[in-house]
C-alpha cells in the first residue's frame, strides 16, 4: 500500500481511539501519521522529521494511547508515568496533554500536563494519584524529581516533542538529568522540526535503531501562505499595522515582535487605536498567557502579539493573517513564524513590517526559502503626521543568532544553569554575557540600536539597472528603496493595494 492510500482503518488503532478520530473530523492519516504510527506500534524508536501543523502530535499520541492500553502497568503507583513526554514551552505542554485527552477519550488513561510559572501545590496533588501519560516542560519535571513527588522508574515510553527547540533554550542539561532518571529499557520517540549537529547527537545517544520519518522538507514554506512584505520606517510600523486590520478587517491577527517589551509597546498602541489585543510572553503570567490564548482561539480576541518562544507551538487552525513585525535574526525562525497560517489544507497570508535597516534580514530569509517575497505598497495608507520620535530599541545580536542561544560554558555556576520556567524570560535558554539585554527594560529602551544595521555594502549601493539574476534584482530593488523616504511609499490618498 503506497503512503497515500493509507487509511486509519489500515493502521489497526484500538476501536476506542478510532472513535475519538471519527469525532475530530479526521478522515485520512497525514504523512507524518500514515509513517509514524506504524513504527511506534511495532515498539521501535522513532526519529521524525516534521513541524508543527503536520499532525505530528497525533503521529505519536494514538500510536502510544494504543500501546498503553494494550499492554496494562506491570506496577502501577501513584506519581509513576508510564509514558513521558517532554516538550519546550508550557502552551505546547498544554496543548500536547489537550491532544491526548481529545485521542484517548473513550480511554480510561489518566494523562497530567506540568510546568512552570504556576503553582506547584495542585500538581504535587496530582501526583498523589494514578497518571500514565505525562505532558511536562523539562525545569518543572526536574523540580517534582528532585522533590520527590514524581517516580519516574516506570517510563516505558519517551517522547522529546520539537527537541530542536529544547536545544535551542538551552535544556540539553535538563533532557541529560531526566534522561538519566529514566529506566534503562524503553521506546524513544525523537520530534525534530530540523536536524542540527545537536540533534544528530542527541539522537545517536538516545535512540536504538530508530525508524526514519521526515514529512516537510525543512526551511520550506507551504505554498497556501502568501507572503508580502511591506516597507515601512520602523516608527510607522505600529500605525501601519493598525490601518491594516481596520481597513482590512481582519479578525485573527498573530504578530509576532522581537521582544517582549516590544510585545507590550505594540499591544498598547493597539489598545489604543481600538483594536483589542494581547501579549503572550515568558514576562506574563501562566493564567494572563491561557486568557489571552483561549480568546484568540475562540475569536473574541482578534490581535495576539508574542514573541517566538511564546508562540512556538501553539496550534491555532487556519489562522488567516500573521503579521512580523519585525524581521526575525534567525530566518529559520521566519519559516516557523509563517507556519502558523496556512495549515491543515488553509490559506492564509504572512506579512512582513519591514523596515530598510531590516533589508539583510530580509534577504537571508529569501535565501533560505529560495523565493523572493513580493514588496506590497499600501495605497490606503497615510501615515500621520507629527509622530513622536520613537525611543531607541534593544539591539539585536549578531545576524543569524537568537537572543538566547549562545554557546555555554558547562559546570561554571548558576548562571549557566539551563532556565526554568516561570522565570522572568521568555522560557529560553541562557545568553552569553556579552549578548544579555539588560534586566530593565528602560534601561534597555535607553540602549542605542546598534545591530539592525545593514550587513554589508550591498544593500546601501546604488541602484543597478534590471535584468539581473534573481538575487541580484532583488539587491537593486533592496537598493533603490534605501534611496527613497519611505513615507513616499504610501499614497496620500486612500485606494487599493497593489503590487509592485
Ligand atoms: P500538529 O502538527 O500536531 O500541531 O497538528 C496540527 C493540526 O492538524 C491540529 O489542529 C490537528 O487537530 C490537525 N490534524 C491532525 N491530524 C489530522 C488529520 N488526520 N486530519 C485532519 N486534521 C488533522
Amino acid at each position: 500500500m503506497s503512503k497515500n492510500e493509507i487509511t486509519f482503518a489500515s493502521l489497526n488503532l484500538a476501536e476506542p481511539l478510532m472513535r475519538a478520530i471519527a469525532d475530530a473530523g479526521y478522515t485520512t492519516p497525514t504523512p507524518v501519521q500514515a509513517q509514524a504510527i506504524p513504527l511506534v506500534l511495532a515498539g521501535g524508536d522513532l526519529l521524525a522529521g516534521a513541524q508543527t501543523g503536520t499532525g505530528k502530535t497525533a503521529g505519536f499520541t494514538l500510536p502510544i494511547l494504543h500501546l498503553l492500553t494494550a499492554k496494562p502497568a506491570t506496577n502501577p503507583r501513584p506519581g509513576r508515568p508510564r509514558c513521558l513526554i517532554l516538550v519546550p514551552t508550557r502552551e505546547l505542554a498544554a496543548q500536547v496533554e489537550q491532544s491526548v485527552q481529545t485521542y484517548g477519550k473513550y480511554l480510561s488513561l489518566k494523562s497530567m500536563v506540568m510546568f512552570g510559572g504556576v503553582n506547584i501545590n495542585p500538581q504535587m496533588k496530582a501526583l498523589r494519584g494514578h497518571v500514565d501519560i505525562l505532558v511536562a516542560t523539562p525545569g518543572r519535571l526536574l523540580d517534582h524529581a528532585g522533590q520527590k513527588t514524581l517516580d519516574l522508574s516506570g517510563v516505558e515510553i519517551l517522547i522529546l516533542d520539537e527537541a530542536d527547540r529544547m536545544l535551542d533554550m538551552g535544556f540539553i542539561r535538563d533532557i541529560k538529568k531526566i534522561l538519566a532518571l529514566l529506566p534503562k529499557q524503553r521506546q524513544n520517540l525523537l520530534f525534530s522540526a530540523t536536524f542540527s549537529d545537536e540533534i544528530k547527537t542527541l539522537s545517536d545517544g538516545l535512540l536504538h535503531n530508530p525508524g526514519f520519518v521526515e514529512v516537510a522538507r525543512r526551511n520550506t514554506t507551504s505554498e497556501l501562505v502568501e507572503q508580502s512584505v511591506h516597507m515601512v520606517p520602523q516608527k510607522l510600523k505600529s500605525h501601519l499595522l493598525s490601518h491594516l486590520i481596520k481597513h482590512n478587517d481582519w479578525k485573527q491577527v498573530l504578530v509576532f515582535t522581537r521582544t517582549k517589551h516590544g510585545a507590550n509597546r505594540l499591544t498598547e498602541k493597539l489598545i489604543a487605536d481600538g483594536i483589542p489585543a494581547a501579549a503572550i510572553h515568558g514576562n506574563k503570567s501562566q493564567p494572563a498567557r491561557t486568557k489571552a490564548l483561549a480568546q484568540f482561539k475562540d475569536g473574541t480576541l482578534p490581535v495576539l502579539v508574542a514573541t517566538d518562544i511564546a508562540a512556538r507551538g501553539l496550534d491555532i487552525d487556519m489562522l488567516p493573517h500573521v503579521v512580523n513585525f519585525e524581521l526575525p535574526n534567525v530566518p529559520e525562525d521566519y519559516v516557523h513564524r509563517i507556519g502558523r497560517t496556512g495549515r491543515a489544507g488553509s490559506s492564509g497570508a504572512a506579512i512582513s513590517l519591514v523596515d530598510k535597516e531590516e533589508l539583510s534580514y530580509l534577504r537571508d530569509i529569501e535565501r533560505l526559502i529560495k523565493r523572493e517575497i513580493p514588496k506590497v505598497a499600501i495605497d490606503s495608507f497615510v501615515p500621520p503626521t507629527n509622530i513622536a520620535e520613537e525611543a531607541p530599541r534593544a539591539p539585536r545580536p549578531p545576524q543569524g543568532q537568537r537572543r538566547n542561544s549562545g554557546p555555554r560554558t558547562a559546570g561554571t555556576g548558576n548562571r549557566n544553569q539551563p532556565p526554568r520556567e516561570g522565570q522572568a524570560r521568555d522560557g529560553q535558554g541562557p545568553k552569553p554575557r556579552q549578548q544579555r539585554e539588560p534586566r530593565n527594560p528602560q534601561q534597555r529602551e535607553q540602549q542605542p540600536r546598534t545591530g539592525s544595521q545593514p550587513r554589508n555594502s550591498q544593500t546601501s549601493a546604488k541602484p543597478r539597472p534590471p535584468q539581473k539574476p534573481a538575487d541580484q534584482q532583488h539587491l537593486s530593488e533592496a537598493a533603490r528603496h534605501q534611496a527613497m523616504p519611505q513615507p513616499a511609499l504610501f499614497s496620500p490618498k486612500p485606494g487599493v493595494r497593489r503590487g509592485r
